[in-house]
């Protein structure tokens, strides 16, 4: 087994023993010279390999040192090994690459074997990594397959651990053709980087930023391991977005929220200026459906989705006969334009209403909540515009004003519109309040439109059963509480004491756990001993299970980090069917 790792091979002198395969030496000469190694010290098999190689000699000839002796020299390589190398390390070799025969290729493998075992014993003693040919015995590294960005330097690589039979190389070319280059990734990563790269350049240009928040929300150059992401999502109050050092902190923010959030395909063509602006006339242009940025298909994931488009055929052609057969009986020309606020669901495409398939592909336009994951807007048809909120916690009120802007220019061209909304619209969506604004903006312009519901599976209820939580059962609760962890403004709501059968489920609540526990065992004194259950990207095929109690809860939020959106049970109905271990937390991972 093994570890996979990032090595900085800057300024090492490497020891190339062997010129048996020269595509390797050739593949490796070229990688290691663009990680900056700076120099090769070669020692060919025989010298008529020498013409073979004579185009590498020639193109590297600054980095690369022949040394022109019998394999067999040993005296000689050992001398090599700590003679040759750069002064800082004492002149020992920083790395050995063995190219010679091995047991199943080569015609005299016993000499080579033999050869190859003393140059690995001779590192190994001396701690020199050596990676030898097809051969692992003789080896403590190896190079694995990947894809890489050479602009940005993003890397992609599979290590199979020896198990797979060659199988890395089959699984990178796969997810090169579906996934990297269907999805445009290079351009993606280009896009991004370049745009922290401004903002980095921006924030220098201001004494006043200091690196936690770019620390906090993940921007600042930085090992993605050690990254604690149990801050991303804190809450931002909304006076300290609105000056202008918060402009750049609410660019940023975006940017990191983008970057986690946003489906790959709109983060192609996202602009400094689109994350500087913070009206509401902004995203459009860069987040609408651009026929000529979009030449490519993206997501149109076979099967399911033509599935879907026949469902929706087939509702759109009912529906176009009943509007068929009211058109002979009626004299009205002009189309009542609707806006459907529909429930998209917790996440999976299989969570999706029919009616909700229908809404979306009989739409002219499609404003979306920023959590609605990429699976669902996958089965949007390239030919619909679609605009995603700008939104991170903090910022709810001016997202939903965007959204709600966008909407009224929509109903003022007579566009039917799709308000695309997490979980179902009327439980913590603000349904109600776009329904009434909606409503009064037609009645006051005087505009033939409509306002209706679509239903979604609430992440409320589908949560805890996709967590193994029966959340009524028999001697074990007998209601249910379903209440947001962060009140209006980022203010706690009111919450209720403690009952022991009950399942309590808190939407929003995940980035104020400490608030919250302390709420609920301080003052309202709920016992501290309660089963909690969080269930983040419930339904995704993400989706995280974490159990443990509420007296742990801070504890262990801040140990796994957080993945939203996510909800937390509380309630003995956690450990109905999933008995409590006794550890400090439990989790499980996907579907
Ligand atoms: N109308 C939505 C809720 C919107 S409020 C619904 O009915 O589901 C946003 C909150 O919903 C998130 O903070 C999170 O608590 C919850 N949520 C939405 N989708 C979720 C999912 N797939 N998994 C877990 N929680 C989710």
């Amino acid at each position: 087994m093994g570890v996979l790792s990032v090595l900085n091979f800057t300024g090492e002198y490497h020891l190339m023993i062997g010129s048996y395969s020269i595509n390797y030496l050739t593949n490796k000469i070229k990688i290691l010279s663009k990680e900056k190694v700076s120099k090769f010290i070669l020692v060919p098999t025989i010298d008529q390999e020498l013409d073979q190689i004579e185009t590498l000699l020639r193109d590297y000839s600054d980095l690369i040192d022949i040394e022109l002796i019998k394999l067999d020299d040993f005296e000689k390589i050992t001398e090599y090994l700590f003679k040759l190398g750069r002064d800082e390390v004492n002149n020992v070799i920083d790395r050995v690459w063995v190219n010679l025969p091995s047991k199943i290729t080569g015609n005299s493998t016993i000499e080579y074997n033999q050869i190859k075992q003393n140059i690995f014993q001779q590192c190994q003693k001396n701690r020199i990594p050596i990676s030898s040919l097809h051969d692992s015995a003789n080896s403590r590294f190896h190079l694995i397959p990947t894809i890489k960005n050479e602009k940005t330097g993003i890397e992609l690589g599979i290590s199979t651990n020896k198990n797979g039979c060659i199988i890395g190389t089959r699984l990178l070319k796969e997810i090169e053709v579906k996934f990297w280059k269907h999805n445009h990734i290079d351009k993606f990563l280009e896009n991004i980087v370049s745009l922290r790269n401004s903002l980095k350049q921006l924030k220098s240009q201001n004494d006043n930023i200091n690196d936690d928040l770019w620390y906090q929300i993940g921007l600042i150059a930085q090992d993605e391991e050690g990254w604690d992401s149990s801050k991303f999502n804190e809450f931002v109050k909304e006076e300290f977005i609105k000056n202008n050092v918060q402009k750049f902190e609410t660019a940023s923010r975006w940017l990191a929220q983008m970057i986690q959030y946003y489906p790959l395909r709109t983060l192609n063509t996202i602009s400094l200026k689109d994350l500087l602006q913070n009206d509401s006339n902004d995203m459009t242009e860069s987040l609408v459906s651009n026929t000529e940025e979009k030449e490519a298909s993206f997501a149109k994931e076979a099967s399911l989705n033509s599935l879907l488009q026949n469902i929706s055929e087939k509702l759109s052609a009912d529906k176009q006969t009943i509007i068929n057969n009211e058109s002979t009986t009626t004299t009205t020309t002009k189309k009542q334009s609707t806006v459907k606020l529909v429930g998209s669901g917790p996440g999976s495409l299989s969570m999706l209403t029919l009616q909700a398939i229908d809404a979306i592909h009989s739409a002219d336009l499609i404003l979306a909540d920023k959590l609605i994951p990429e699976e669902v807007l996958s089965i949007i048809p390239e030919s619909k515009q679609l605009y995603i909120a700008k939104k991170f916690p903090g910022n709810a009120d001016s997202a939903q004003q965007q959204l709600l802007n966008k909407c009224q220019e929509g109903l003022d061209k007579g566009l039917n519109i799709v308000r695309l909304k997490q979980g179902d619209p009327y439980v913590f969506g603000r349904g109600g309040e776009e329904f009434l604004q909606l409503n009064e903006y037609i009645a006051t312009n005087n505009l033939d439109a409509k306002v209706e519901i679509i239903p979604g599976l609430t992440s409320a209820l589908v949560g805890p059963l996709v967590a193994d939580i029966p959340m009524t059962m028999r001697n074990v609760s007998n209601e249910i509480l379903i209440m947001t962890g962060t009140g209006t403004g980022g203010n706690l709501p009111v919450y209720p004491e403690y009952k022991k059968e009950r399942t309590s489920i808190f939407l929003m609540g995940l980035h104020r756990v400490e608030m919250l526990v302390d709420n609920l065992v301080n003052d309202k004194k709920w016992d501290d001993e309660t089963a909690v259950c969080i269930v983040e990207r419930a339904a995704c095929e993400d989706q995280r299970v974490t159990r443990t109690k509420l007296k742990n809860l801070v504890e262990v939020v801040k140990i796994i980090g957080s993945r939203p959106p996510g909800v937390i049970v509380m309630g003995p109905a956690v450990n109905a069917l999933v008995p409590d271990n006794g550890e400090l937390y439990t989790i499980k991972e996907g579907l």
